[in-house]
C-alpha cells in the first residue's frame, strides 16, 4: 500500500434482496485526515461502513489496511477493531447508568481482574487530553449527548486506533456541540488518525473535511480534495442528472404572478421540522426542494398534520384553521400522498376499489358507510379516467405494478375534491409513461383550480410541473425560486448555499 495511506477498499459489492446497495465502490482513507463520505439517502454510506466493520459481509471486493500484507477478511465488528477500525454510530451504544470511566472500559478488561483506580486515572488522562468536558466517575447520563458522543470516541479512540468512523455524529447536536466535536476531530487528526465523517450537512464538510467521497446508488461518483469542489458541484454529483427522454411538458404558469393564497401558514412547526412560513395560491403548484432529509418531506407532512405539530398559524382562503392532525387537514380540503407509499399509502391486501374509497369514507365517518354500488361507481369513474390497469376493480392493489399503484392512491385523494392536494414524490420508481401522465395530471387540476405541492428527487421534474420552487437545506427554507430563476442551476446553487464563489 501506497506511503500515508491506512486504508483502501477496491471493488465493493454489496446487494440485498433487490437492491445492489454497493456497486464496484473504491474508498481510500489517508492517515490524518478527515474524509467527508456524501451522498443522498440510500446512497450506501452506511452500508460501506457497515461492509468495513464487518457487520455485513461484502459480496465482492478487497480491503487493505496499513502494516497488513494481505487483503483483509472483516467479520465482524471486533475483528475489525483489531485490525485498528472503529465506528461510532447515529445511535449511541453505551450504558446510560454507568459511569464515564465505565463505558470507557466495559468489554475491554475481560481476563484480568479490573483495576478500578488505574481505570478512573486512565480514563482522566484520556478526557483531559482530548479535552472532552466530563469526568471519569461521573454517571454518563448525566453528561449532554454531545459529551456521550466525545466518550464514545474517547472509548474508540482508546484501542489502537488507525481508523475512526463517524455515521452522521452531529445530526442531533447543536452548534456549541458539532464545535466541540471538530475540534475533538481535528486534535484526533492531528495524532494521525484517518476519520471517515458521514454527514448530510454541507456546510460541516466544508468546515472540517480535507476530501470527499460521493456516492449516488451505490456506485462511486468520485474523489475529491475538498478545496477544488466548489459546493454546488458537489450538490450536482449527489443528486446526478436523469437522462431521460421525456417529452417536454408546455408551462402554462410559467411566470408566478402571485394569485388570490388558498393556504398560507405562519412560524409552522412540528417535531419534526422547525418553524417555516410557506403560502400556496389557488391554482397553483409550487414544491418544496433540496437534498434527501434536507426537510422537504417533514415541511409537508407539518401541513399535513402527519406529525404532531407544535406551532404556528393556520390560514385556509382567509380564514383561521387548526391542523393537528390528518383528519382536520381533510375536514379543510387538504389531501397528501406520503412518499413512503409502501408504507403510509396503499393497503396491499384491498381491493382496487377499496383502496379508492378509502380517504372518502373516512372523511364521511365510518357510521356512514359508502354503498357497494357507489363505490363501484366511483371506482370505475377514476379508473378510466386516470387510465388505471387494473384486471377488475377487485383486484388487491398490491398485484398492480408500482406506477398503477401510485394512480390508485391519487384516485383516492382526487374522490374527496380537495382544494389543495400535497404530493410527496408521486413519481418515483414508476415507469416513465406513467411519470409523465401524472405530471400532465398535476398541471390540469392545478388549471381546473386545485392548489398542488410537489416534491420530487429529479429537478428537472419539478422545473417541469412547479411555478415556484421552495428551497431547503439543513432543514431551513434557504431560497425561493420563480420565473427566470427556475433553471437546473439555479436550483442547484440554492441547494448548495455559501461556497459557489470559487466555480
Ligand atoms: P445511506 O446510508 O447512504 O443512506 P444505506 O447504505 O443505508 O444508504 O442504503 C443503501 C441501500 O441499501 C438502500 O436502498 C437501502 O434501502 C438498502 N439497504 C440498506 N440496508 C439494508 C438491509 N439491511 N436490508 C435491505 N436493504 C438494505
Ligand atoms: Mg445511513
Amino acid at each position: 500500500m501506497e506511503d500515508g495511506i491506512v486504508l483502501t477498499m477496491r471493488g465493493i459489492c454489496k446487494s440485498f434482496p433487490g437492491v445492489k446497495a454497493l456497486d464496484n465502490v473504491d474508498f481510500t482513507l489517508r492517515k490524518g485526515e478527515i474524509h467527508a463520505l456524501m451522498g443522498e439517502n440510500g446512497a450506501g454510506k452506511s452500508t460501506l461502513i457497515k461492509v468495513l466493520t464487518g457487520v455485513y459481509p461484502k459480496d465482492a471486493g478487497e480491503i487493505h489496511v496499513e502494516g497488513v500484507q494481505e487483503a483483509i477478511s472483516i467479520r465482524s465488528p471486533q475483528e475489525a477493531q483489531n485490525y485498528g477500525i472503529s465506528t461510532v454510530y447515529q445511535e449511541i451504544s453505551l450504558c446510560p447508568n454507568l459511569t464515564v470511566a465505565e463505558n470507557m472500559f466495559i468489554g475491554r478488561t475481560s481476563g484480568k481482574t479490573v483495576n478500578w483506580k488505574a481505570m478512573e486515572k486512565r480514563a482522566e488522562e484520556l478526557l483531559d487530553s482530548l479535552g472532552i468536558p466530563a469526568r471519569p466517575k461521573q454517571q454518563l447520563s448525566d453528561c449532554s449527548l454531545a459529551v456521550q458522543q466525545m466518550v464514545a470516541i474517547a472509548r474508540a479512540v482508546d484501542t489502537e486506533c488507525k481508523v475512526l468512523i463517524l455515521d452522521e455524529p452531529t445530526s442531533s447536536l447543536d452548534d456549541k456541540e458539532v464545535a466541540m466535536l471538530f475540534r475533538l476531530m481535528r486534535d484526533l487528526k492531528a495524532r494521525g488518525v484517518g476519520i471517515v465523517f458521514v454527514t448530510h450537512f454541507l456546510e460541516q464538510v466544508y468546515e472540517v473535511s480535507d476530501r470527499i467521497t460521493v456516492l449516488r446508488n451505490g456506485e462511486l461518483v468520485g474523489e475529491y480534495e475538498v478545496e477544488k469542489l466548489p459546493q454546488v458541484e458537489l450538490v450536482a454529483s449527489m443528486i446526478g442528472r436523469e437522462l431521460e427522454s421525456l417529452s417536454v411538458i408546455k408551462k402554462e404558469t410559467a411566470t408566478a404572478e402571485r394569485k388570490e393564497v388558498l393556504y398560507e401558514a405562519k412560524n409552522l412547526s412540528s417535531t419534526e421540522s422547525r418553524p417555516f412560513d410557506f403560502y400556496i395560491g389557488k391554482g397553483e403548484v409550487n414544491g418544496f426542494t433540496g437534498l434527501l432529509g434536507s426537510g422537504r418531506s417533514e415541511s409537508v407532512r407539518a401541513i399535513f398534520g402527519a406529525d404532531t405539530v407544535t406551532g404556528g398559524e393556520v390560514m385556509m382562503e382567509g380564514k383561521k384553521i387548526r391542523v393537528s392532525k390528518p383528519l382536520d387537514a381533510m375536514k379543510n380540503g387538504i389531501g397528501y400522498l406520503p412518499e413512503d407509499r409502501k408504507r403510509d399509502g396503499i393497503i396491499a391486501d384491498l381491493s382496487v376499489r377499496d383502496n379508492i374509497i378509502l380517504a372518502l369514507q373516512v372523511l364521511r365517518g365510518m357510521g356512514h358507510p359508502i354503498s357497494r354500488a357507489k363505490a363501484e361507481a366511483f371506482a370505475d369513474e377514476y379508473i378510466k379516467a386516470l387510465e388505471i390497469k387494473t384486471a377488475s376493480t377487485d383486484t388487491p392493489v398490491g398485484s398492480l405494478s408500482g406506477g398503477n399503484q401510485q394512480k390508485v392512491i391519487l384516485a383516492r385523494w382526487l374522490l374527496t375534491h380537495p382544494k389543495y392536494l400535497i404530493l410527496d414524490e408521486p413519481t418515483r420508481g414508476i415507469d416513465v409513461g406513467t411519470k409523465t401522465e401524472i405530471q400532465r395530471l398535476v398541471l390540469k387540476l392545478a388549471e381546473e383550480g386545485m392548489s398542488v405541492t410537489f416534491i420530487s428527487s429529479e429537478i428537472e421534474e419539478m422545473l417541469r410541473t412547479c411555478s415556484r420552487l421552495i428551497v431547503m437545506r439543513d432543514r431551513n427554507i434557504v431560497g425561493e425560486l420563480t420565473g427566470d430563476e427556475l433553471t437546473q442551476s439555479h436550483v442547484m446553487h440554492t441547494i448548495a448555499g455559501g461556497g459557489g464563489e470559487n466555480e
